[in-house]
């Protein structure tokens, strides 16, 4: 039997559309085929956010720490010249 391209019934007056139980499990199986690629999509976005935001911290974190050596090597030398 052939799938018809149309939806099973669509009542004229309304404009609403009905399945029957057949078509209507192969809906809501594309349907929660799209969900799963939705959700795969947005948990690869939150993961690059998610990497975007480590590496700004690490970034961060360097130059804290490059800061406080030179600091400190600044007070060393402060030090010895004094
Ligand atoms: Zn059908």
């Amino acid at each position: 039997m052939r799938k018809p391209d149309l939806k099973c019934y669509e009542d004229k007056k309304t404009g609403n559309s009905r399945l029957c139980v057949r078509c209507q499990e192969e809906e809501d199986m594309e349907e929660s085929l799209r969900r799963d690629d939705e959700e795969k999509e947005r948990a690869e976005q939150k993961d690059k956010i998610d990497m975007k935001q480590k590496a700004r911290e690490r970034m961060k974190r360097k130059f804290a720490e490059e800061k406080r050596k030179k600091e400190e090597e600044a007070v060393k030398r402060g030090k010895i010249m004094k």
